[in-house]
């Protein structure tokens, strides 16, 4: 089976290479995930709906791409947070968990495959620790924990490009006297009583951050991978220790052959964080513009550049563009829907048909150049002007807005755009709609404005919209959650 080519940028070679997948055409993808102690906020999204984004087009060119995102359901934020509330910490990480997907779900983030929690790799995380223990790369400290010894790993820095003496925080900052030195990392926490913990050989305790992921992806995808991604902010010290603890352990190198960072959202110009306190929360945000608009704000940017997040201004110029961007692929996708591929009429005027052919396989040649999503949106808007050209679109032929329609159905395939909301079983909305605005309309009729309001806040809630004119009521879906 034949696969697209593709290039993308390799934060590790720090170049544009031609993608090659180890087992062709499996593809393994690792994105560094949640930490769910708290809502997800719309950083956290930028970086998801990029990597949804990269699933998608690697499905659609004939990958078999197996996406795992961790889950870190347990370490010192959640523990801090649950003592805040009285919570336990996994139940806690779980709930806030649990919301993180109802999220994703809105947005269009369907493409991850595997979700581990941590947790649930202990057995893991112990062995490979004591792997690299037995190896002399990381001893235990006379607590219990157990830490990683940077010095003994020379590639150390490579992937972050930073020098090892640079690291260190000098002599201002006391040593941990655990610590043979300042850069070493703990990997095996030992138990503080009424902390969540496990057996080791090293007494008892719970996972460091890093390890977490070198271990999951060693069973789940291998000593080696293709494809490691997550926000820049992980590059040092998240991926730079990942890099240290796999490379050390399996003696195989690199980890992944291809590392993908997604840019900063940012907040007046600081990184957006929880830490920071500086958030947007996702769920408030898809409450009040829905997901095509969020999805269409990050999208329009190059994904490896910070993007800035005006709460203010930033979603509501997206909701008036993704308007513009979608009203001809909803006026057609509503025509489709009406009459189906049956649909009698016209047959595109000549070279209409090709020329969304090519746009199709444009849009595609614009993804697989390291996954250039803002001009394919614009190769969209410009095809919008061009069906606006053709004028009057009821005159075609099913066949023909299909054809009209094929550079939207790959928005839909790869961007997640143009997505309306779930029309229920077999389409079902057609028929319910009209029935809703007969009764509205005999409402009006009678002067009962509350009912018929009633009637519209009702369809409105549920992403259908009203627009009464001189010929009667159009109705269309609108992107909300
Ligand atoms: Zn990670």
């Amino acid at each position: 089976m034949s696969v697209r080519r593709f290039h993308v940028y390799d934060s590790r070679t720090r170049e544009t290479r031609v993608f090659a997948p180890i087992t062709p055409p499996r593809v393994g993808l690792y994105v560094c995930g949640m930490t769910p102690y708290s809502a997800a906020h719309v950083g956290h999204a930028r970086t998801m709906v990029f990597f949804d984004v990269v699933a998608r087009a690697l499905r659609r060119w004939g990958y078999r791409v197996f996406y795992v995102q961790n889950v870190t359901n347990l370490d010192d934020k959640v523990i801090a947070r649950a003592a805040e509330s009285g919570d336990d910490p996994l139940g806690l990480a779980d709930h806030q968990f649990r919301e993180y997907l109802a999220s994703m779900e809105r947005l269009g983030v369907r493409s991850v495959n595997l979700y581990p929690y941590a947790t649930d790799y202990v057995p893991e995380i112990v062995a490979q620790i004591r792997t690299l223990v037995d190896k002399g790369y990381a001893y235990r400290a006379d607590d219990g924990s157990v830490y990683f010894e940077v010095a003994k790993f020379a590639p150390y820095g490579a992937l972050s490009g930073q020098r090892v003496e640079e690291l260190r925080p000098g002599a201002r900052l006391e040593l941990d006297p655990r610590k043979r030195s300042p850069e070493d990392f703990v990997i095996w926490k030992s138990a503080t009583p009424g902390e969540p913990s496990w057996e080791s050989p090293w007494g008892p305790g719970r996972p460091g951050w890093h390890i977490e992921d070198t271990a999951m992806t060693g069973r789940l995808l291998g000593d080696r991978y293709d494809l490691h991604g997550g926000g820049i902010d992980l590059i040092f010290p998240h991926h730079e220790a990942e890099v240290a603890l796999a490379e050390s352990a399996t003696g195989v190198a690199p980890l992944a052959n291809y590392w993908l960072h997604g840019g900063l959202l940012l907040l007046e110009g600081t990184k957006m964080s929880k830490s920071l306190g500086n958030v947007a929360r996702l769920d408030a945000v898809l409450d009040e513009y829905g997901p095509m608009p969020l999805r269409l704000f990050y999208l329009n940017a190059s994904y490896r550049s910070p993007l800035e997040f005006d709460p203010e201004k930033s979603l509501v110029e997206a909701r008036e563009a993704y308007g513009r961007l979608a009203q001809p692929a909803t006026r057609l996708a509503e025509l489709i829907d009406r009459g189906g591929a049956e649909r009698e009429g016209e047959e595109l005027p000549d070279g209409v048909e090709v020329e969304a052919d090519d746009l199709v396989e444009r849009l595609d040649t614009l993804l697989a150049s390291d996954f250039a999503t803002r001009e394919a949106i614009a190769a969209l808007y410009s095809w919008g002007r061009r069906v606006g050209e053709l004028g009057n679109l009821t005159r075609f032929s099913g066949a023909g807005l299909s054809g009209l329609y094929g550079p939207y159905a790959w928005g839909e395939e790869v961007l997640g755009l143009f997505v309306r909301p779930a029309t229920g079983a077999s389409g079902a909305w057609s028929e319910i709609v009209p029935v809703a605005l007969e009764a509205r309309a005999r409402a009006r009729a009678r002067g009962d404005f509350a009912e018929a309001d009633r009637i519209r806040d009702a369809l409105a809630a549920q992403g259908v919209r009203l627009e009464d004119g001189p010929d009667g009521t159009r109705w269309e879906f609108v992107a909300s959650g």
